[in-house]
């Protein structure tokens, strides 16, 4: 088995590959590919038997020329001080794509919390808050859940902030729940943006994509939601996976009853509609229309690449693809479309519930999804029009033209100080 891409270095090549088709000097590309800095702490918590837990933490602000450090924090064993760098600098392109006001950050924590009881998880939690505050606030640095993480967390954080601050700040955070300031449409923003995604490609393409099959690889938050709302729009999703392995009906699942069943079951595995289970690898080489990666990083790499079937890409996940993985796929012809479009309604509804923070009114779920639309929509045709004029060799290049032009025009908008 080749060795494991590493997220920071695939981010950094992305960017290389992008700044070839732009007419920007290399000492500005060099540093729209380092992080600002990172914050690397260690958490020291009191378990429920008394010992002394450490965690390893990070916060990476990778860039705040267009606006204050955004993104999520996550839960996850395999988290490392490479891979929030990579996923803070995703977040500054995510954000510029979609042409909200912000910078990009990333946060982690190196825990598997199914091993922690909920006390334990807060107190894990507001430790870190309480090593964030310097760093954070609603003008400076804007967490959001991530991988493991979601409301619960996001109102210990916004709490233990606005505790130690004495004041009430619910933009520090987004990502909450409703009663605590949170907007609604967050919680399926990530899986919208995603069926918007595919919706615009596949018509793009000049192909519908109500008559599409699709796989979808993860079923946590982002990939539950885009398998359901493609479902919605008439797609047939023939395969869905999640860490215990993929489940299959080429008729099509019932994505509600599937979901239902990992709620009672904990996983997909077992599911009475299915009319087979293999593992979770062998999903992402079906012969599908669409193929929707929506779990972590590194899911395809270059030999799996060379097996993959599915004509279209939309990827709901972080950094699916390594940069080898990449090349193969434009060598086929699979036209991938990029993570930092495909799952921007994350921080795209975000940078909305940071807005209705602001100015202390709220937006029902019908203008949140129809203001998401449009940008979905609009970034989608900067996208292909970039594509179009650049003659780059795959869509996420162009993604990566289009974001990084509006960074470096802040940038150097803003000039140098000191
Ligand atoms: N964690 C999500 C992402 O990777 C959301 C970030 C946010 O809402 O700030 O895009």
């Amino acid at each position: 088995m080749a060795e494991e891409a590493n997220p920071f270095e695939s981010l950094q090549e992305q960017v290389d590959d992008a700044a070839a088709y732009l007419d920007v000097s290399e000492d500005v590309i060099d540093r729209l590919k380092h992080p600002q800095r990172v914050l690397e702490t260690n958490l020291s918590v009191e378990l429920d038997d008394g010992s002394l837990g450490r965690f390893r933490a990070f916060r990476s602000q990778f860039n705040g020329d267009r606006g204050p450090y955004k993104g999520g924090i996550r839960y996850h064993p395999n988290v490392s001080r490479d891979e929030v760098k990579a996923l803070s600098g995703w977040m500054v392109y995510k954000s510029a794509i979609v042409g909200i006001p912000y910078g990009g950050g990333k946060g982690g924590i190196v825990i598997d919390p199914r091993e922690y009881s909920e006390a334990e998880l807060e107190r894990i939690t507001r430790a870190f808050a309480t090593e964030l505050r310097p760093l954070i606030g609603e003008d400076r640095d804007i967490p959001a859940p991530d991988v493991n993480t979601g409301q619960r967390e996001m109102n210990w954080l916004k709490d233990t902030y606005e505790t130690l601050e004495n004041t009430t700040a619910p933009g520090v955070v987004t990502g909450k729940a409703i009663e605590s300031g949170g907007s609604a449409g967050r919680v399926e923003a990530t899986g919208r943006s995603t069926m918007l995604t595919a919706r615009e490609a596949f018509s793009y393409l000049g192909r519908d994509v109500s008559e599409a099959t699709v796989a979808v690889q993860g079923y946590g938050n982002a990939g539950w939601i885009a398998a359901n709302l493609l479902e919605e729009q008439g797609a047939t999703i023939t395969a869905v996976s999640d860490s215990s392995g993929a489940i299959h009906s080429e008729s099509g699942l019932d994505t509600q009853a599937v979901r239902n069943h990992k709620d009672e079951t904990g996983s997909v595995a077992g599911y009475e509609g299915a009319a087979e289970e293999f593992s979770g690898e062998e999903l992402l080489t079906l012969d599908v229309d669409l193929l929707v990666p929506a779990a972590l990083e590194n899911a395809i790499d270059e030999e799996l690449a060379r097996e993959v079937e599915a004509d279209v890409i939309v990827e709901a996940a972080n950094g699916p693809l390594t940069p080898d993985a990449d090349d193969v796929l434009t060598e086929r012809e699979v036209d991938v479309f990029p993570d930092i479009l495909a799952n921007a309604g994350g921080v795209t509804v975000s940078y909305f519930e940071w807005v209705q923070n602001r100015q202390r009114f709220y937006w029902d779920e019908q203008r949140v999804n129809d203001e998401l639309e449009e940008v979905i929509v609009t970034a989608f045709e900067d996208l292909t029009d970039a594509y179009e004029e650049h003659d780059v060799p795959n869509f996420r290049t162009a993604a990566y033209v289009v974001a990084i032009d509006r960074v470096v025009r802040a940038f150097e908008e803003g000039g140098t100080f000191p």
